[in-house]
C-alpha cells in the first residue's frame, strides 16, 4: 500500500541511545536536557531565534492569539487545515474568511481590505504546502489598519523567504512538528516571535503562566514538549538534508511526468520562496476528474488525500456561513500526491502513468 505520506522514522537504536539520556536523569519534561538540545539544533539549522518547541501545531495557534490579545474578528484563509479555524473559534474569537488567489493558494491581499471592520485586531493566514503567502503586501494593510499578523507555517520546515526563515515573519508565526509533517517529533510543534516582550509572553502563556514555582505572570496553558518528543526530534534531525533531497528528486520526477497532462495543473511557488518539497499538490480540471483518477490509484492500493478538503468556511460549527468561490472551487479539484522519502521512483512512474492514462 502507497499512501500520501509514510513517517521517517531512524533506526530505533539511534532513538533509545538519545532517550536513555532521560532515563538516566529521570527527567521525562519541564524542558530537559533533550529539549533544549533540540531547540539549540533547530535553531542553527533553521537559523532561528526566539523560539521554543511546544507539545503540537495547535496550541501554538491560540496562544498566538491569546498573547496578542485578539478577541474580536480575525481575518483568515477558507484554504488550510481545520486547525488554523478551530483555534480562533477556540479562543471564542471569530473568523472572517477571505479568499485565496487562485495561483499561490494563499489568502489573496487584493481582498482583505473590503473584509476589514471596526473589530478587526488580525489577520492569521496560512503559509500553503511550504509556499508562502504574499508577506509584503499583507504587512503593508497590516500596520495601515494596525492589525497583527499570525503566520500558520506548519508546511514550512527549512523554507527562507528572501534568505531568511519564513518562521521570522509576522507578530507570530506557528509550525507543527506532527509526525505527518515533513520534519517530525511524533507530536510536536514550535512558536516563534521576534518582539522580545511578546516572547517572553508567550513563553509564560505555554507553561501556565508560571514565573517561577511559586508566582504567575498570568493566565497559561500546558503546551509544554516531552523529553520523548525531542528524543524523536533529536534523532530525525541528522536525516533532514538527506530526506528533503530524496523528496525533491521525486518531485521534479512527477512533475515531469505531469507537465503535459492537460487535466492537470501544477503547484506554482512564490519566487521569493524556497522550496521544502512537503507535499506533491495536482489540481484536476475538475472533481469528477478527480474522483475518476482516486478511483483508479486505490484499486492499486494507492491513497493520495484531498488536502485541504473541504474549504474551512464551510465547517459545520461555523454560525455565519459565507461563500469562498475560489477556495471551494479549489479544494474539490486538489489532490496530495504520495511523497515521502522511502518512496521510489518506479512507484512515482506507476502513479503518473495511472493519472496520465485516466482520460474521463
Ligand atoms: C498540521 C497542521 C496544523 C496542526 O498541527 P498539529 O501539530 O497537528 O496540531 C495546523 N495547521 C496546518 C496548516 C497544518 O498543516
Amino acid at each position: 500500500m502507497i499512501n500520501v505520506t509514510k513517517t521517517f522514522l531512524p533506526p530505533i537504536e539511534e532513538f533509545t541511545k538519545i532517550l536513555n539520556k532521560a532515563w538516566e536523569k529521570k527527567w521525562l519534561t519541564n524542558r530537559g536536557d533533550l529539549i533544549v538540545e533540540l531547540e539549540n539544533k533547530l535553531s542553527s539549522y533553521l537559523d532561528v531565534s526566539n523560539f521554543f518547541i511546544t507539545t503540537n501545531g495547535t496550541l501554538p495557534l491560540q496562544i498566538a492569539l491569546k498573547s496578542l490579545g485578539i478577541n474580536k474578528e480575525v481575518i483568515t484563509t477558507p484554504f488550510s487545515y481545520v486547525a488554523t479555524t478551530s483555534s480562533i473559534v477556540w479562543e471564542n474569537c471569530t473568523p472572517v474568511f477571505v479568499d485565496i488567489e487562485e495561483d499561490s493558494l494563499t489568502i489573496d491581499p487584493n481582498k482583505i481590505e473590503a473584509a476589514i471592520t471596526e473589530n478587526t485586531q488580525a489577520i492569521l493566514a496560512t503559509h500553503v504546502f511550504g509556499n508562502s503567502c504574499h508577506i509584503n503586501e499583507i504587512d503593508t494593510i497590516a500596520k495601515k489598519h494596525g492589525l497583527k499578523v499570525i503566520y500558520d507555517a506548519s508546511h514550512c520546515f527549512g523554507v527562507k523567504y528572501k534568505g531568511k526563515s519564513i518562521f521570522n515573519f509576522g507578530d507570530i508565526s506557528t509550525t507543527s512538528f506532527h509526525s505527518t509533517k515533513l520534519f517530525h517529533t511524533g507530536e510536536g510543534g514550535a512558536i516563534f516571535a521576534k518582539d522580545n516582550a511578546l516572547f517572553k509572553k508567550i513563553y509564560y502563556h505555554h507553561n501556565f503562566g508560571h514565573n517561577g514555582q511559586l508566582e504567575y505572570h498570568g493566565l497559561g496553558i500546558n503546551a509544554k514538549a516531552s523529553e520523548m518528543q525531542a528524543a524523536m526530534g533529536l534523532s530525525v534531525l541528522p536525516y533532514m538534508d538527506n530526506i528533503i533531497k530524496k523528496r525533491k528528486e521525486l518531485s521534479l520526477l512527477y512533475e515531469a511526468l505531469l507537465k503535459d497532462n492537460k487535466n492537470v495543473r501544477l503547484y506554482n511557488y512564490h519566487k521569493d520562496c524556497s522550496r521544502n518539497y512537503s507535499y506533491m499538490p495536482v489540481i484536476f480540471e475538475s472533481e469528477s476528474k478527480l474522483l475518476s483518477v482516486l478511483e483508479a490509484l486505490k484499486k492499486m492500493k494507492i491513497h493520495p488525500r484531498r488536502y485541504f478538503y473541504p474549504s474551512l468556511n464551510t465547517l459545520p460549527y461555523l454560525s455565519n456561513k459565507v461563500e469562498m468561490l475560489i477556495s471551494e472551487r479549489i479544494s474539490k479539484r486538489v489532490l496530495c500526491l504520495p511523497l515521502y522519502f522511502e518512496l521510489e521512483v518506479v512507484e512515482v512512474q506507476q502513479i503518473c502513468t495511472i493519472i496520465n492514462k485516466n482520460k474521463l
